[in-house]
């Protein structure tokens, strides 16, 4: 069986893409005989984009302990002596 290369439309960002003779006799080879939806460009984009986004956590900020100045306070009163 011989392939020609196709000129397909990207269902996402709608430009044409060639479906390769070779993209299509490795696809054949391994079973797949649907055509590629997505150009190549957004092909790579959604395998490098996971499905959910992982959000950041907000940051805690850290709350000045309240014991550190008491107890500085003690050692001043005590130096005073
Ligand atoms: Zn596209």
């Amino acid at each position: 069986m011989s392939y020609e290369d196709k000129s397909l439309t990207c269902q996402d960002c709608g430009r044409a893409f060639v479906f390769t003779a070779t993209q299509q006799s490795y696809l054949a080879s391994k079973g797949l005989t649907k055509e590629p939806r997505r150009g190549p460009t957004c092909r790579d984009m959604q395998a490098a984009a996971p499905a959910a986004p992982v959000t950041a956590a907000p940051k805690l900020v850290g709350i000045e302990p309240v014991q550190r100045s008491a107890e500085g306070a003690r050692a001043k009163d005590r130096r005073a002596r």
